[in-house]
């Protein structure tokens, strides 16, 4: 059973749907049935640009290879969706880039509601089951719920979770997290953070203070800085994950909530415009539905 099986029904169904809807008067690959594909991944959120030139690439690949039948022209569409999400990225990893030794840091940065705290209780779960020592720190200060919510997840998942007072500096309460993950051998230490994108400046001043505090305790640390997008908001992810890569060197997508969506082509579009890879995807609210992210296996479970 494939990896997405559960979490992409609503993606599935719609453009499945709407694919199965173009085959049904497939009579042969003509004009119409290029303007008709352009629509359905427009309304898929692989983004305007994007769906043109897959439709442009595919007209050629299909000449290319002289596709005719129905099952044919399907493979070839399926193959140039991976094709692209590739070549966008060559040099890019899709998995969390962990550090030889000592212990891995990765911080979570993204708005409000986008799914970060969420991310790190299921990734938190997700190491723990893996045998690796996981710590949170609670670095958005901002809102006492964010701190809450994220102990929540760390009893959830059986990890501690090193917190400060409402309104604190969150770079002290980082900082602590650092030292303990430092000096009792934690394997990885998942960052919470506050997503004022409201203040562009102040959030890049935040943000680089807490990475310049976990960088001077652990030189190569951060080794990743995930960016939390809901794909639910479709175009809008596009947006905030422009605004968020001026902001701070971004290393990596979460992309949460693609089991409420049908928009799971936004994945296409986000690669193609940031050429940003995407690295976990969350299928769910439960603590397991989060996976590491496959565009093989991705674009496959849209067609399934
Ligand atoms: P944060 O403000 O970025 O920390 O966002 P939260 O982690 O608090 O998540 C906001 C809401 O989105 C919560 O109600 C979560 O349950 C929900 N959520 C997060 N990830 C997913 C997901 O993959 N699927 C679904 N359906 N809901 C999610």
């Amino acid at each position: 059973e494939a990896k997405y099986d559960k979490g992409l029904e609503k993606s599935r169904k719609t453009f499945g749907e709407r694919m199965n809807a173009l085959f049904a008067n497939f009579r042969s690959v003509d004009e119409a049935f290029f303007d008709d594909l352009e629509e359905t991944l427009i309304g898929a959120d692989v983004g305007f640009d994007m769906a043109v030139r897959i439709s442009d690439e595919l007209r050629e690949e299909v000449k290319l290879r002289n596709a005719k039948s129905q099952q044919e022209v399907a493979q070839t569409i399926v193959e140039k969706l991976v094709d692209i999400y590739d070549e966008e990225g060559k040099d890019e990893k899709n998995t969390i880039n962990f550090a030889p030794t000592g212990p891995t840091v990765i911080l979570f940065v993204g708005v409000n509601g986008a799914g970060k705290t969420t991310t790190i209780g299921k990734l938190a779960h997700q190491y723990q089951e893996d045998g690796k020592k996981v710590v949170l720190a609670a670095g958005d200060t901002f809102r006492a719920a964010a701190t809450e919510q994220l102990e929540v997840w760390g009893q959830r998942a059986g990890v501690p979770v090193v917190s400060g007072k409402a309104q604190s500096d969150p770079a002290a309460v980082v900082f602590d997290a650092v030292k303990k993950a430092k000096n009792e051998d934690f394997d990885v230490l998942l960052v919470d953070t506050a997503g004022r994108l409201q203040n562009k400046v102040n959030l890049m001043k935040e943000l680089e203070k807490i990475k310049r505090v976990i960088s001077r305790e652990i030189p190569d640390a951060p080794q990743e800085v995930l960016l939390v997008l809901d794909a639910t908001t479709g175009q809008n992810a596009l947006i905030q994950a422009k605004q968020f890569k001026e902001t701070t060197d971004v290393t990596g997508l979460v992309l949460t909530k693609l089991d409420g969506t049908a928009k799971g082509g936004i994945v296409l579009a986000i690669r193609n415009e940031l050429h940003l890879p995407v690295k976990l995807v969350g299928l769910g609210e439960q603590i397991d539905d989060l996976q590491a992210f496959d565009p093989n296996e991705f674009v496959y479970g849209l067609f399934k």
